[in-house]
């Protein structure tokens, strides 16, 4: 499933080669997604401009003009490529959006878990009860101690909670609290003012050098241009079990936990 990394890595592919141009064709294949797709809605993007794509937590936002915007998200397998103008319809691939500027976008999805939409960017509700966004320069311990204070639930639960901080899912959760040296069962009452420093600074710089290498691909996370990321060979302990911690050699654990797997090395995260 695409998290933060891979969502921003597509979102500048999308801005690269989009901003600016207009839309000429929208054609819906297949309507039923997550949320079945407004056809009418969609198809009256035609002739909008793109005034830059942005990004919230794990949803991407196209500017189309007027304070609307083309929201897509891309569920747990949905793929957006940028195409030139002939190129072949792909299996799963339900949207097909052409553009002036000879590019095409093509939306695939097998599980159909995405959905995207048109609609005013005020009072949007998907986003409207986010938490702060990691890469934001103001986000630090503070942040966090606010909503993880008095919370006597687990802190690997508390990143994963989009209301906490925004666009962290079960790849990132571990890495960052492995880098912070906290493991994922820790109660969030019992964290110390160190330990949240820690777990911010790490969410911070696991992020960003996951943005820096283009996300995680394991096999279906290919950015826009059809390109895998490469943070995959830097994990520290997501898909890790039985191997050596890269801090003190020990093997790595694995536990089901809260329906997903933790990853964590007991001698270096307490
Ligand atoms: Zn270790």
């Amino acid at each position: 499933m695409p998290e933060l990394p891979e969502v921003e890595t597509i979102r500048r592919g999308l801005d690269r080669r989009l901003r600016g141009a207009r839309i000429v064709r929208v054609e819906v294949r297949e309507p039923r997604l997550r949320r079945v797709v407004d056809e009418a809605a969609l198809r009256s993007l035609r002739g909008r401009l793109i005034a830059g794509v942005e990004r919230r937590a794990k949803y991407l936002l196209a500017d189309v003009g007027d304070g609307l915007v083309w929201l897509m998200h891309l569920g747990m397998s949905g793929r957006v490529l940028l195409l030139p103008r002939d190129a072949p319809v792909g299996a799963h691939e339900h949207v097909r959006v052409e553009f002036d500027t000879g590019w095409i976008l093509a939306y695939r999805d097998p599980r159909r878990f995405g959905w995207m939409r048109v609609a005013p960017l005020n009072g949007l509700e998907e986003i409207a009860n986010l938490g702060p966004e990691p890469l934001n320069g103001d986000f630090g311990a503070a942040t966090l101690r606010v909503r993880l204070r008095g919370t006597k639930r687990d802190v690997k639960a508390a990143l994963l909670d989009q209301r906490v901080v925004a666009g962290i899912g079960n790849i990132y959760a571990n890495e960052i609290l492995f880098r912070a040296r906290v493991r994922p069962t820790r109660r969030c009452h019992r964290l110390t003012e160190r330990d949240l420093a820690a777990i911010a600074g790490a969410t911070q710089a696991v992020l960003s050098d996951a943005v820096q290498r283009r996300g995680t691909s394991f096999s279906d996370y290919f950015d826009s241009d059809g390109i895998p990321g490469s943070f995959q060979a830097v994990l520290a302990v997501f898909d890790r079990a039985g191997k050596p911690c890269r801090r003190c050699r020990g093997p790595i654990k694995r536990r089901a936990h809260g329906g997903r797997s933790s990853f964590y090395c007991p001698v270096c995260q307490r």
